[in-house]
């Protein structure tokens, strides 16, 4: 059974075995919390990134797609990146937004982490609507099998925070 548990605060702060970042395709860096985790991770996040550039994703990350590198000075093992959908109005992008949670989850597997923390995916430059990012964000970590123990959203403001909190309860 994985625990899903909510916190509100920054992501770059907690100390799990993995730290799933939302990333865009580039795996170069951008703003948001991406910024963030290599600001505060240093650069081997993106010497393993650039590596991968050069190796298995030439055209970027896929969106929907994960994939794991050193987390440098964050306290954790690795850093799961993973392209969430920019959000539409005319397309249903949703299987997508799932997809991320369940790859990251899967990668998270096969690396043997049993605590991940992850941010609302495509919830912030990406401007899928809150509430839905949180339910999509919950119900599929829900349906996902995996030997993570404990799944934890970090949530950076309250809007947020209170988005999850009423899929959880
Ligand atoms: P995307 O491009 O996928 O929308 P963003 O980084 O813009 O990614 O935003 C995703 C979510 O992460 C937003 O809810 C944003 O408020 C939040 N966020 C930004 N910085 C942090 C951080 N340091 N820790 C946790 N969440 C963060």
């Amino acid at each position: 059974m994985t625990t899903i548990t909510l916190v509100q605060g920054d992501i770059t702060q907690q100390s799990v075995d993995a730290i799933v970042n939302a990333a865009n395709s580039s795996l170069l860096g951008g703003g948001g919390v991406d910024g963030a985790i290599h600001r505060r991770g240093g650069p081997a996040i993106l010497e393993d990134c650039r590596r991968l550039r050069a190796s298995r994703y030439g055209k970027g990350l896929p969106t929907g797609q994960a994939v794991a590198t050193t987390a440098g000075a964050l306290d954790a093992r690795w850093v799961i990146h993973t392209v969430g959908p920019v959000h539409s109005q005319s397309l249903d992008r949703s299987a997508l937004l799932a997809s991320c949670y369940r790859e990251s989850l899967r990668v998270a597997d096969e690396l043997g982490a049993r605590t991940v923390a992850f941010p609302a995916i495509s919830a912030g430059i990406y401007a899928w609507p809150l509430d839905d990012a949180a339910r999509i964000a919950v119900e599929t970590v829900r349906a996902t099998e995996t030997s993570v123990e404990e799944v934890r959203f970090v949530l950076f403001d309250e809007r947020a925070y209170g988005a999850f909190a009423a899929q959880v309860r």
